[in-house]
């Protein structure tokens, strides 16, 4: 199957083609930095992370980009609050929001544009806007004219009855018509401004993602993707503001990711169940957060609560547990038995079918939940076996194994929780050494003391049935409070 997407624009699952073969040009809309971002934009940005890993992983050559909105309201609103410039709280937030990303197990995009280091490109593109009659100025702001732009709606599927309707409620005697949106605001009093033609003022939100999209992917890119919540009307806006200038639609493909609740409920600071990541990962390993925010696919709806996070941490430990038994089996070799080369070909037959499943699920509309599920199978699958008793390791069954913790390796790539399990230590291996001397010697009563000893030291034991001993470190625990601490 060829990758496919479903494309908001076109409202259906599309093949993917880009516009230059080989290369995929990608946008998603990054933070707005007047805060630590919580687990619901971790959603949009692990799913955006993951779609470029899939993409690279495809052969493409990926140039992705998300900006960082530094200047809005709620940054103004909280510097005046706390009594601080607007640019202190958002170079603060921004650097969180970098700090938190690679926490989170997320690449840094290839360019991370700022607004704020963008001023004369936007007012470039607003005065383009105003040539082309499709802005006008009023009393120092400057403000997108909606109906003149005969497509606009495109992207959300709104028509402008619809959107007229219910905009006629607060009419703002400053614009021309009701669905007019703000491109260039006047300065008020206070706020932070920089000079332009129309007086001092700042960008507005949608202009800005417009502008630096273009700048760095060119006027008509591949992929722009966001949270669902942003299609209306950040990205009608932003779509409108460029193909009006440029004649192209800004992007060829529009990806939104679902919404993703606490409980069942919907996330807000009002109801207390807000859950910023920073948080999260001092209870939690990032990779269990990873695997759950790609266990749906993602545009369904998802929610954060205790079972869902606890049925994830079980699975992660598996494939944890999986790749320690591979690495250990393939340290510690059991005589050869060439008997067995018949069931190691089998094996290495279903990891292959193993690796197309997974792919199938990628290439369709990125179904991480498929795919996540394929882990969970494949890791299964090398478990049964290494449980067999005539497990014997010879030259064909050692390059089986071998090839199988690199594909699981591979596909935990794809998802950002590729393996970092740590080296054990002399202290470790010496008493793996003594237990594995008990045994030999039937002395059990030692076995299961030194058993004890390792996994206070935070080690998981195995006995396996070919006589093999396994020391497995152990995953990080999950601590059971992290749904219901209110932050
Ligand atoms: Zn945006």
């Amino acid at each position: 199957m060829s990758l496919q997407f479903y494309n908001t624009l076109s409202r259906r699952k599309e093949e993917f083609v880009p516009t230059i073969p080989g290369e995929v040009r990608v946008y998603a809309c990054g933070p707005t930095v007047y805060d630590y971002f919580h687990v619901g934009n971790a959603r949009a940005f692990v799913v955006f992370d993951t779609l470029r890993r899939v993409l690279e992983r495809r052969g493409y050559k990926v140039t992705f980009v998300q900006n960082i909105t530094d200047i809005d309201d709620k940054i103004i609103n909280r510097a005046n609050k706390e009594g601080r410039k607007a640019s202190d709280v958002a170079d603060e937030f921004t650097a969180a929001f970098r700090t938190d990303l690679a926490e989170l197990g997320n690449r840094p995009a290839d360019i991370t544009p700022r607004a704020t280091e963008h001023i004369p490109e936007i007012i470039a593109w607003v005065q383009k806007l105003i040539e082309t009659q499709h802005a006008y100025v009023m009393e120092g702001d400057v403000y997108f004219a909606v109906r003149s732009f005969a497509a606009y709606g495109k992207v959300s599927g709104k028509n402008i009855e619809e959107l007229e309707e219910g905009a006629r409620v607060e009419v703002d005697p400053r614009k021309k018509d009701p669905l007019d949106f703000a491109l260039w605001k006047a300065a008020k009093p206070g706020e932070p401004s920089w000079e332009s033609p129309w007086g001092p003022g700042r960008p507005g939100w949608h202009i800005e993602c417009s502008v630096m999209s273009m700048k760095y992917l060119g006027e008509s890119f591949d992929i722009h993707g966001g949270g669902e919540d942003l299609i209306f009307p950040h990205h009608e806006n932003e779509n409108a503001q460029s193909e009006a200038v440029t004649g192209k639609p800004l992007a060829k493909y529009w990806l939104h990711n679902g919404h993703l609740k606490i409980d069942g409920e919907k996330m807000s600071k009002s109801l207390g169940n807000f859950r910023v990541v920073r948080d999260i990962l001092s209870v939690m390993p990032r990779q269990v957060l990873r695997l759950f925010l790609l266990s749906a696919h993602y545009r369904s709806p998802l929610d954060f609560n205790p079972e869902n996070i606890e049925a994830v941490q079980k699975g992660y430990e598996e494939i944890w547990r999986t790749l320690g038994r591979l690495r250990e089996v393939l340290a510690f070799p059991v005589a050869a038995d060439e008997s067995f080369d018949k069931d190691v070909a089998a094996f290495a037959v279903g990891c292959g079918q193993s690796l197309a499943r997974f792919d199938q699920h990628l290439d369709d509309d990125l179904n991480t939940a498929g795919a996540v599920g394929e882990i969970y199978s494949f890791a299964n699958h090398i478990k049964k076996m290494l449980a067999q008793r005539t497990f014997r390791f010879s030259a064909a069954s050692q390059a089986a194994l071998t090839q199988a913790r690199l594909q699981l390796m591979a596909m935990n790539d794809v998802f950002g929780i590729g393996e970092d399990m740590p080296i054990k230590n002399a202290e470790v291996q010496a008493l793996q050494d003594q237990r594995r001397e008990a045994r030999q010697q039937k002395d059990w009563a030692e076995s299961d003391r030194l058993r004890k000893v390792l996994e206070a030291e935070g080690f998981w034991v195995e006995d396996m049935a070919s006589g093999a001993v396994l020391v497995i470190p152990a995953a990080l625990g999950i601590k059971k409070d992290v749904c219901e601490r209110k932050l």
